[in-house]
């Protein structure tokens, strides 16, 4: 029997999962503490973009100083990433200036924690086409705008990878909701995998007195199986290994040159692709 929606392949997340949520965080701020500690109750993982020559400025929005910011995010679980080295709009400044905003927050960065360190959120959410082009070559990975997207795909183009949205937006607890119920494995059509992706700044928490916003979302969000929680760099590594799966010309064979574990799902069943390996797909369910 004929099953059309079986020949197509799908990525599946790590573990098989279809689903992946990951949170974005900006600025290095004293209240990114008490969101970390959040995230670790619920077991939930984030990218925190930090700026790099920023650290005596505690009158904006109550920035860390350089001891707290190591403190805070040295050995942790989550990502620390690019935000510009002084938070400038980097279409207001020559592409020179703007190279050398990025390079120098990335090298203090990857000094600083003994990491590489391949994320950027832009500030402001500004760049220019210039910069997009410019990106690779500084080694950026993927770039997160300040554009909500309310939807949960990957992007197209790592460079501009829009949000689902902020977390003061009034939808996101109706996204939440809608993410949570989705079950693409279940679908006939609409079997991609998806994302739930959120960022905003610790400090508007406080500035809002709204921290129980973030407690109910983490809550809803968190302890999912259906669910990989991840950074932001997790998720485009993870695509990216993906993305360079070689298949054979009649798909029925597959081949991981990558060193990620890769999981891929064909006629309703899900196979692990192992660093290095090939694996034959089954032909019958
Ligand atoms: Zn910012």
């Amino acid at each position: 029997m004929f099953h059309q929606m079986y020949e197509e392949k799908y990525m599946r997340f790590y573990g098989g999962k279809c689903k992946a949520v990951t949170f974005s965080y900006d600025d290095g701020v004293k209240a990114d503490k008490r969101l970390v500690e959040i995230f670790d109750r619920h077991g939930l993982k984030a990218t925190f973009n930090l700026n790099s020559k920023l650290f005596d400025c505690e009158r904006w929005h109550g920035r860390m100083d350089e001891q707290q910011t190591y403190i805070t995010f040295y050995n942790r679980p989550h990502e620390i990433a690019m935000h510009g080295a002084r938070h400038v709009s980097l279409d207001k400044v020559p592409l020179a200036e703007g190279i050398n905003e990025l390079v120098s927050n990335k090298t203090y960065l990857e000094n600083r924690f003994g990491r590489i360190v391949e994320g950027l959120a832009y500030a402001y959410g500004a760049y220019t086409e210039d910069i997009l082009r410019v990106l690779p070559s500084l080694g950026v990975k993927y770039a997160r705008t300040a554009k909500s997207a309310y939807g949960f795909s990957l992007p197209d183009n790592f460079l501009l990878w829009d949000p689902t949205c902020h977390h003061t937006d009034e939808r996101l607890f109706a996204c939440a909701e809608k993410f949570i119920a989705a079950d693409p494995a279940g679908e006939l059509k609409h079997r991609e995998p998806l994302l739930f992706f959120v960022w905003g700044h610790a400090y508007e928490f406080d500035d809002n007195g709204d921290w129980d916003r973030m407690e109910t979302l983490a809550a809803q969000l968190g302890g999912r199986q259906d669910v990989w929680y991840a950074t932001c760099g997790e998720i485009c590594a993870y695509k990216t290994a993906y993305d360079n799966l070689r298949f054979s010309s009649d798909g029925e064979r597959v081949y991981n040159p990558s060193c990620l574990s890769v999981w891929i799902e064909l006629r309703g069943r899900t196979y692990e692709i192992k660093p290095g390996n090939t694996v034959q797909f089954d032909k019958e369910i």
